[in-house]
């Protein structure tokens, strides 16, 4: 497993590559859990080449979030990756990603600016510029994304489509506790009691599965109950919508391939979660 630092040199080795192997690319802000290993093994298992982003993007956090505090370690997440047999991992200074004064952003009109976009203003911005910069220095074939970030996804995939980029975005199911907690990096927060709390997402997502399932084809009275679940376990409702998965527009009614999508804080946590409404998938 080769460690690379320099974005030039980055783009160096990924310019050398043979045509015809083909590469992927799992970017990551660190911190890894299973869910990024999932995205690790399968590019492994479909690709010549893999290659491993650890970059906390600055860019995508808000002047008030928790740039600063976000949990990092390096020497764990290279041993995990060293044990997926990673090829390559690159991890970039802040410092040669954004060279002062930076100036080119990139942003994805509409589907931006709804659900996390709307309580997050900038944070695609970021995560779309972030992305595209790395995607010209990584040259992949595919990128494995993880459905947990469900709305990042329709994002990427309308911005590398329009700009001609021919990545495509291999998106993977979402990997939970054995709870049901959605893993994510921001977990290491929930401490004592605000771990059961934290429930509350996945609750309400598999009773809104539930009610469908039995069916329930009112959205209001779905959300109503994931609003009830949450608000008993102490958490906060940032949003929860049912939406076209393409458009992220709400549904009037629900249909088998519409998405249950929902933002809530647990104290100062801010945690996300999403599923197919239809029942046989999670
Ligand atoms: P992050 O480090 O949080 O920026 O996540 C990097 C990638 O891992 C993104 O494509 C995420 O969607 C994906 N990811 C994060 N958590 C999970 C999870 N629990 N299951 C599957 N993929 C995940």
């Amino acid at each position: 497993m080769q460690i690379i630092n320099s974005p030039a040199e980055m783009q160096a080795i990924s310019r050398a590559w043979a045509r015809g192997k083909s590469i992927g690319f799992v970017p990551t802000m660190g911190f890894l859990h299973e869910g990024h290993l999932s995205l690790v093994r399968e590019s492994k298992h479909n690709c010549d080449i893999t290659v491993v982003s650890i970059f906390v993007n600055p860019s995508q956090f808000g002047a008030n979030e928790d740039l600063v505090s976000y949990p990092r370690d390096m020497k764990r997440d290279l041993e995990l990756l060293e044990g997926c047999k990673a090829d390559y991992v690159f991890c970039p200074e802040a410092s040669d990603m954004y060279p002062k004064p930076y100036h080119s952003w990139v942003n994805v009109d509409g589907l931006s600016e709804v659900l996390c976009g709307a309580s997050r203003p900038g944070h695609f911005r970021g995560v779309a510029t972030v992305v595209l910069k790395l995607v010209n220095l990584v040259k992949p074939d595919y990128m494995y994304m993880g459905e947990k970030d469900f709305q990042q996804v329709a994002v990427l995939n309308t911005m590398l489509k329009e700009l001609n980029v021919l990545t495509r975005i291999a998106s993977c199911p979402i990997v939970r506790e054995p709870d049901g907690l959605a893993m994510s990096s921001r977990n290491t927060y929930l401490t004592g009691e605000a771990r059961q709390q934290a429930l509350c997402l996945s609750k309400a997502i598999f009773n809104a599965k539930l009610m469908y399932k039995e069916g329930c084809r009112n959205v209001n009275s779905i959300i109503t109950e994931c609003q009830s679940i949450i608000s008993s376990h102490g958490g906060e409702t940032d949003y929860i919508k049912i939406v076209n998965p393409n458009t992220l527009l709400e549904e009037l009614i629900p249909k088998d391939d519409s998405r249950i999508i929902l933002a809530v804080k647990i104290g100062k946590t801010r945690l996300i979660d999403n599923a197919s409404i239809t029942p046989d998938t999670l």
